[in-house]
């Protein structure tokens, strides 16, 4: 019998895409445990850990049986940083069974995956970000952490193409960054900046994982 790859799973759950343009969308989560950055603002700590070990096999048949009580297009990988681990096999098992694959990932770390949507969220406070994402990324989201500043939403801005959308995202949609992120826009706007958006976890608002 062939070896089956082991991925380290944090939790898997069907919900809504909070976040972004596919903002509302009904969207399975498959959160890979592990990240290579240790981010102090994280919201989901708890996937640093282990996980636990499951084949992609198994991930595939869990994603199997909750799709006839929840049948969502999309599935969203998730993390943790995703890209940590090899997902070649599963994006292939979810492609196979006709699902539009989203990777969530702070940008990195690069793996060519025949996804549908890299949505990339670069961290500070270097903001860095692998160059292939320049022209792969359908948005970046940038949290408005108190380190965010014009001139940084100025140079990434520049770096890539006008139509990919740049979001403002609220850290934890906390009231001061919100706040902040509304002065930055402003900035943004009467500096000539394009396709900058204001965001919202709206999954949080919902009560939603
Ligand atoms: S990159 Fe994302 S998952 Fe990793 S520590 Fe930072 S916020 Fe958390």
């Amino acid at each position: 019998m062939p070896q089956q790859h082991i991925l380290k799973i944090a939790e898997i759950f069907p919900s809504i895409q909070g976040e972004g343009l596919r903002q509302g969308e009904a969207t399975i989560f498959i959160r890979l445990s592990g990240c290579n950055l240790k981010c102090s603002f994280c919201d989901t700590k708890y996937a640093w850990k282990e996980g636990q070990e499951r084949s992609t096999a198994q991930v595939l048949e869990k994603i199997r049986k909750l799709r006839p009580r929840f049948p969502a297009q999309w599935v969203c990988l998730t993390g943790g940083e995703p890209l940590v681990q090899d997902l070649a096999e599963l994006v292939k098992g979810l492609k196979k069974e006709d699902f539009k694959v989203q990777v969530e990932t702070n940008a990195t770390l690069y793996r060519p995956l025949p996804v549908d949507w890299y949505s990339i969220s670069p961290k500070p406070d270097k903001y860095s970000y692998r160059a292939e994402y320049r022209e792969r990324a359908k948005e970046v989201k940038l949290i408005v952490t108190k380190n965010l500043d014009f001139e940084l939403i100025r140079r990434l801005r520049k770096e890539f193409p006008d139509k990919t959308p740049f979001f403002l995202q609220p850290q934890s949609n906390r009231k001061w960054s919100m706040i902040l992120g509304m002065k930055l826009l402003k900035q943004a706007l009467k500096a000539g900046q394009k396709n900058i958006r204001l965001s919202i976890q709206l999954h949080k608002i919902y009560g939603l994982r």
